[in-house]
């Protein structure tokens, strides 16, 4: 997502300094900007407070993002989500710069009111193996809101629910990437528990421009930014078979804990507040990352 908002600000004629510690990320998915005169790239840990000189606008998105990724980083998460977020608060109240938070459809856990309103405030378990992702992201909301409402910076939240594409890392455990890799492999296809959880896909370029929408908006409260097209893990795998042609099976593995049984955006806020909506739908996103997962998985044998 990082490279994909990095590329959208370069295009709007922006000058843009980009720091990740690479825990999740890969260069690779910046490489084709390492030319470019008003792109840098500093490698660097946003836990650490750092000045990176007068800007005019903070986006806060470094944090593993991938259940995989973060339970497996776990301590980086809750510390990049607390003390990363308070130094880019910071930043931004230093220079009088605009703020945007990378917030997550997490916040709401495994949601009993469904579609998902900005309003709702979540069921999130506070000590389950997804807290240490739920509760960063949570508290960096609020902190965004305590720089709001004590200093008066111009913060936005947004609320990115599951977004796929290419860049996607092959093996950062979720669905999409690993659906696409199985199936291009022809390995089985592993859904978890019975495959009946649902999940509503957006396509990159869609989620990118719902941000800079919001970014360019007054909105101070979150926004869901997400395709309300909900599926279930076994239409999910039936549809990436379709798209790749391919003839693996299914099978089903065990249920991770606290996994939401049903995720769905309701958009009716950034449709009013920015007209915004996505315009990919599901197979048509799946048919435009094909020709990057084929690349992946075969630079990945
Ligand atoms: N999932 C699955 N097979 C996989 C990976 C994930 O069935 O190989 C399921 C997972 O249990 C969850 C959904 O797909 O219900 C989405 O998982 P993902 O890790 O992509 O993201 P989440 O929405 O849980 O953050």
């Amino acid at each position: 997502m990082g490279s994909h908002l990095c590329d959208a600000l370069l295009a709007g004629g922006h000058t843009v300094l980009c720091a990740d510690n690479l825990l999740t990320g890969r260069m690779a998915n910046l490489e084709h900007l390492l030319d470019e005169s008003r792109f840098e790239f500093v490698e660097r840990d946003v836990c650490q407070p750092f000045d990176p000189g007068e800007v005019d606008y903070v986006f806060h998105f470094a944090s593993p993002a991938s259940p995989v990724d973060y339970l497996r980083h776990g301590i980086e998460t809750l510390q990049v989500g607390s003390a990363g977020a308070i130094n880019c608060l910071e930043i931004a109240k230093k220079y009088s710069a605009k703020f945007l938070l990378a917030s997550t459809s997490e916040c709401y856990g495994d949601p009993l009111e469904h579609p998902q309103k900005e309003s709702y405030w979540g069921h999130v378990n506070p000590v389950g193996p997804r807290s240490v992702y739920d509760e960063a992201k949570r508290f960096a909301e609020a902190a965004t809101m305590a720089y709001h409402r004590t200093y008066q910076v111009d913060t936005r939240i947004v609320r990115i629910f599951n977004t796929y594409g290419p860049r996607l890392k092959l093996d950062d455990g979720r669905v999409i990437s690993n659906f696409m890799k199985q199936a291009l492999r022809g390995e089985p296809l592993t859904v978890y528990g019975d495959g009946l959880q649902t999940r509503s896909f957006c396509y990159v370029s869609d989620e990118i421009a719902g941000i800079m929408a919001l970014a360019q908006s007054d909105e101070h409260l979150p926004v869901n930014i997400g395709n309300p097209s909900e599926f279930t893990m076994l239409e999910c795998a039936q549809l990436v078979l379709d798209v790749t042609g391919s003839q693996s099976e299914l099978r089903f593995e065990a249920l991770p804990q606290d996994d939401p049984k049903q995720r769905r955006p309701d958009i009716a806020k950034a449709r009013e507040l920015l007209e915004w909506e996505p315009k990919i739908d599901f197979r048509t996103g799946l048919q435009l990352s094909l020709e990057y997962f084929r690349g992946a998985v075969a630079s990945s044998q």
